[in-house]
Formats: C-alpha cells, structure tokens, sequence
C-alpha cells in the first residue's frame, strides 16, 4: 500500500517535471555545467505576511536579520566551507535572534515552557542527527550537528538530550533565556480567546537553511519551537529526518516550515528528494543534463500541493545539485534568501516578490 502511494507520487512528479520541459532553458542550463559552484538559501517561516500586517520597521529588520544569515552562509561556501558549516552558521544567527520562532523567541508550550527541536542532515553521506523537547540548550541546531557527528543515535529527546548536551560541552542557559513576552501574550490570547494554534500562530517562526557546497555536497538544517499551545510532548515536522528536514547529494537538501502535522503525514522533505531523483532519472540521466530551476520547482511546488490536499500550509526551501534554490509555499508570505555563486543575493517576505 505504502509502496503504491510512493509509486503514484513518483509518477505524478515525473509528469509534472516532463511537462515543464518545454519551459526556456534557464540561465543556469548556459553555464558551464562543470564548473564548481556554491548555492544557499534560508528560510524563517512562513504564513499571513502580507504589506499591511507590518510596519516599515518590521519588515525592515526581518530583511536585515535575514541578510545577516544568508551572508554569513554564503561567505562560508564562497570561502570554499562545507555545506553543513554554512547552514549551521546561518540558524544559529537566526535562533539567537528574538523574532524568529527557534531559540530565543521560541513559542510556549500549553505549560508555558519553551521547548526546542532541531535537525541537520548532511547529503554526502545521508548522516543525520535531531533533539526534540530540549529546554536549556542554547543552540539546539548545535546540539543536533552534535548528535550526527557522534553517529550513536540519530534523534534525542528531553532530557536525555541535555543530558547529551552536557557531556558535549554545549552552552546551556536558564530555561528563561528563550522567554519572550510577546510570545508568551500568544499563548495568553490562545487559552482567553479559546483559538487553535493555527489562528494565533499566523506566522510560522520556524527556521531553516539548506546549502551546496563547492564540493557538491548539500545538507540541511531547521530549527523551532513548535507551535504555540503545544501539549503532550508533541513533536513537530522540523527535527523529523525526512519530514521538515532531508538532504542526499543524489537530489537535493530541503528545509520546511508549516503545519507540522501535515508536514509528518506528507512526508514532504523526502518526497521532494525522491521526485527530483525519479525526475531526473526519467529524463535527463542519459543526456546527463541537469534538471532546469522550473522542473525543480515544478517538483517542490508538487509535494506542497500534497500538504494542501491534507489541509496544511507552508513552505519549502530546496537546494538541488541541478541548479538554484527554489521556494515553495502555499502562504501569503515566506521569509526567504537565497544566494548563489553566480552572484544572486535576495532576501524577501511576500509572495509578490521574485
Ligand atoms: N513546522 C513547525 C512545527 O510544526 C512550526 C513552524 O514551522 O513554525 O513544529
């Protein structure tokens, strides 16, 4: 049953890449294809953003905010560093800063605690490493590069974690460290006004970030403190390999943001991987063209289809060997960057941006 759901999923992505065949060949396609080349992108959530909901200085910090990490990533795959130092590097930045929703400024649980999930996963070699229901670990991003290096076990949780933590020498803080009062007003205005998590959490905080390196490597990296409300030791998409966060140097690296829920059920960051294998295979691995930056985002923009199917909303950031960065959501908006080789460099926020 699993395998016949896969294979009409398969299928379906094939089609819609050999469809965009016909699309013109990308800027990418003229370069030459052996030349090493580096690509980045970042994400830090995705959901209501439009114009009106921001003021000019909102929307200019979260600009400056996503600059700084999307430069410090870039710098390091332009100094010719791996993949997974440059996401890393990239989400501690945004998990140490208060306005996105990891590390500091992560969202409160139903208690009115902060509980952190991180993953990391490293395409060359498929080695992942993930921690759930981590409260005092500073940088869970780091925690969770820590636990795919030390290769035991792929994914902690709670307090075996910080456990971990501590035999690893990772900062650990007071659980108050990560407290915010906004978000804490969230949690307030969730149990006064009796609204899902949904409807208070407009805007997915989440972050994320997937690179190539100039080895051709990929890797992928999110992190996030769920989504308000959160009971029972909920777990969300983002620190699950597979779901919110996958990367294989054969397809791709992927970083999500969204209704993790439906993000679990969809499987989607694996789903975009396979489909871009299976693409690729089935069209171009006898020329040995790469797939161009439509068919990619014909693939992503596939699977998120799916999540919509189930009711869920979000959004994808991928990195492939095949070309640029692609963004995929199903929200009014995305905080995005994404950077290239070649001299792309943008940051954006609404969906009517490029
Ligand atoms: N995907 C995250 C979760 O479900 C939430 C988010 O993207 O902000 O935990």
């Amino acid at each position: 049953m699993a395998m016949q759901t896969l294979t009409t999923l398969i299928t379906g992505l094939a089609g819609l890449a050999l469809a965009s065949l016909a699309t013109t060949a990308s800027a990418q396609e003229e370069d030459d294809p052996m030349e090493p080349r580096w690509s980045f992108a970042i994400h830090g959530g995705a959901g209501t953003l439009t114009r009106s909901d921001m003021t000019p200085e909102q929307d200019a910090a979260f600009r400056a905010a996503l600059q700084e990490a999307l430069d410090a990533g870039s710098e390091i795959l332009g100094n010719g560093g791996t993949a997974m130092d440059a996401v890393t590097a990239a989400i501690v930045i945004m998990e140490d800063n208060p306005r996105f929703n990891a590390g500091k400024g992560a969202v409160f649980t139903w208690e009115g605690t902060n509980e952190l999930d991180a993953a990391v996963m490293d395409g060359r070699t498929r080695a992942a490493g993930a921690v759930t229901g981590v409260k005092t670990v500073k940088n869970p991003i780091l925690l969770a590069l820590e636990v795919m290096k030390d290769g035991r076990h792929v994914f902690l949780s709670g307090a075996g974690a910080e456990e971990f933590a501590g035999e690893h020498g990772l900062e650990l803080v007071d659980p108050s460290y990560f407290a915010t009062e906004w978000r804490r007003m969230s949690l307030e205005r969730m149990k006064v006004e009796k609204i899902s998590a949904l409807d208070v959490d407009i805007k997915f905080g989440t972050v994320g970030a997937v690179a190539l390196d100039l080895e051709g490597n990929v890797a992928a990296g999110t992190s996030t403190g769920g989504m308000t409300g959160k009971r029972w030791g909920r777990i969300g998409d983002a620190p699950i390999i597979g779901a919110g966060t996958y990367a294989d140097n054969r397809d791709c690296a992927v970083s999500a943001t969204g209704d993790g829920e439906y993000f679990i059920r969809a499987g989607v960051a694996r789903s975009i991987c396979l489909g871009l294998r299976f693409a690729w295979e089935s069209t171009r691995k006898a020329s040995g063209e790469p797939l161009s930056a439509d068919e990619v985002q014909a693939v992503a923009d596939a699977v998120m289809a799916d999540v919509e199917v189930l009711g869920g909303t979000g959004g994808v950031i991928v990195v492939s060997p095949f070309g640029p960065a692609v963004f995929s959501f199903n929200t009014e908006g995305m905080y995005r960057g994404r950077a290239t080789s070649e001299g792309t460099n943008e940051v954006a926020i609404y969906d009517d941006e490029k």
